[in-house]
């Protein structure tokens, strides 16, 4: 099943904290979740001034909601996630199980990235986002939408499948 995402989070050499993550399945399903362990500190004004503001505060830790997460794609033995430039999102993605060795042996070491694909279209122009912006759970609608988007045009390339590990040979976790 697909699943697109979004996360909001703290950026800053040499950090990524996540802040909230949305994720919005194939069958429709949505999850949405925050993180209590957030070092507000180290945000700018325009994370405080923007992002802040719309979190519910119903906050968790980090572990919890990669539990939750295991949860919400229980039964799904081939999950593909997709991303709007996603590479950000994905490292706060993955850290809520760990190391990227340590994320549920099911799913694929990587995402899919919406902008790649819109490249390899010839970059047309994709849709608006209606409402407000930067809320995980909204951009993780509008990343569907515009999956969709470009699923009319490329019908096929929009059903490929992330598979794998980065180091197949690996077997089990890295020694900590
Ligand atoms: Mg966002």
């Amino acid at each position: 099943m697909k699943y697109w995402f979004d996360t909001e989070f703290i950026e800053r050499p040499f950090t990524i904290d996540l802040i909230s993550i949305g994720i919005v399945a194939e069958d429709g399903r949505e999850f949405y979740a925050e993180s209590s362990e957030v070092d507000w500190s180290k945000a700018s004004l325009w994370t405080l001034e923007n992002v802040r503001p719309q979190l519910d505060g119903k906050a968790m830790p980090r572990e919890d909601i990669g539990y939750a997460l295991r949860d919400f794609t229980d039964g799904d033995e081939h999950p593909v996630f997709w991303g709007y430039f996603p590479a950000y999102d994905w490292v706060a993605f993955t850290w809520l199980f760990g190391r990227m060795d340590e994320l549920p042996m099911h799913y694929p070491q990587l995402c899919l990235d919406i902008k790649q694909w819109a490249i390899e279209l010839g970059d047309p122009e994709l849709p608006h986002q209606q409402g407000n912006r930067h809320h995980a759970l909204l951009d993780a609608r509008w990343t569907r939408e515009a999956w969709a988007y470009l699923a009319n045009l490329a019908p096929e390339a929009g059903e490929r499948w992330a598979f794998g590990r980065k180091n197949p040979d690996q077997s089990g976790a890295a020694p900590k």
